[in-house]
């Protein structure tokens, strides 16, 4: 997201003169400027700055009635409701680009919303052991245990070890029993594993179960809508389409 232009009214002071009484008054542009603020604090990757649900075109059935239901999600949300959404699907139908589009939309509503890669997540969780960091774990977890809407990317990719199950577990479990609302997002296939087919290609894959266990995949089953997303990988078709050397 680019800098505001400095503001022709106010040379940036925030405060303008009100002619009609010789007074001084708050400048529009503030509302601007805070806004811009509360997304760049939501740590939204600048990658993902242009997504929109308007910049987010459907080629599969299920990506259009993903959008769609991002729309109502967007436009029927308060910070109490009941079940976020869980997006999942192969790499580049578009997931993250949802998630952020809903985001956004709700933060400039007033909702305070926060983004995290989740292995970004993890490894600052890490970092703040680190005195030298001088942040301290809570300071991480905090603001993801407390936002409005959380944004969490990329559940399961890192290897499911004791410690990030139990990191996992515990900020899934706080936001459920706090009633927060959060949208993952998830390249790993959800099968059961009785729904395991005989395709031996298949069988190899890792499921979302064998990365957060069958109890956490319960759990989010049940704050959360199951969205699968099929479709090709915009990057690989669109994109490339689109470089012209
Ligand atoms: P995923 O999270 O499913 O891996 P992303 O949301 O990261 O996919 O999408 C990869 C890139 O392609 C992003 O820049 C995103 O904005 C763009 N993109 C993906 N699908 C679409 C779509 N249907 N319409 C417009 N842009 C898309």
């Amino acid at each position: 997201m680019p800098d505001l232009e400095p503001c022709p009214v106010c040379s940036d002071t925030g405060w303008r003169l009100d002619e009609n009484n010789n007074t001084v008054r708050r400048c529009d542009c503030s509302v601007e400027k805070s806004k811009l603020a509360r997304i760049r604090a939501a740590r939204i990757p600048a990658r993902y700055e242009h997504c929109t649900l308007e910049s987010y075109y459907p080629k599969h059935p299920s990506q259009e009635a993903a959008r769609l239901l991002c729309e109502k999600f967007a436009r029927d949300f308060h910070p109490q409701r009941e079940g976020g959404i869980l997006f999942i699907g192969a790499c580049g139908v578009g997931k993250t680009h949802l998630a952020v589009a809903v985001l956004k939309e709700l933060m400039e509503q007033g909702v305070r919303g926060l983004f995290y890669d989740f292995r970004d997540l993890l490894r600052d969780i890490q970092h703040s052991w680190n005195p030298v960091s001088q942040s301290s774990e809570l300071e991480i977890l905090q603001p993801v245990l407390e936002a409005e809407l959380l944004v969490l990317d990329e559940l399961g990719a890192n290897k499911p070890t004791a410690w990030v199950q139990d990191t996992m577990t515990h900020i899934i479990n706080s936001r459920y029993n706090d009633k927060r609302v959060t949208i993952f997002t998830s390249n790993f296939p959800d099968r059961t594993p009785e729904g395991r087919t005989e395709d031996p290609q298949i069988r190899r894959e890792e499921t979302l179960i064998d990365r957060v266990g069958q109890r956490l995949r319960s759990r989010l089953y049940e704050m959360c809508k199951v969205v699968k997303i099929e479709g090709e990988d915009f990057r690989m078709t669109v994109r490339q389409a689109g470089y012209r050397f």
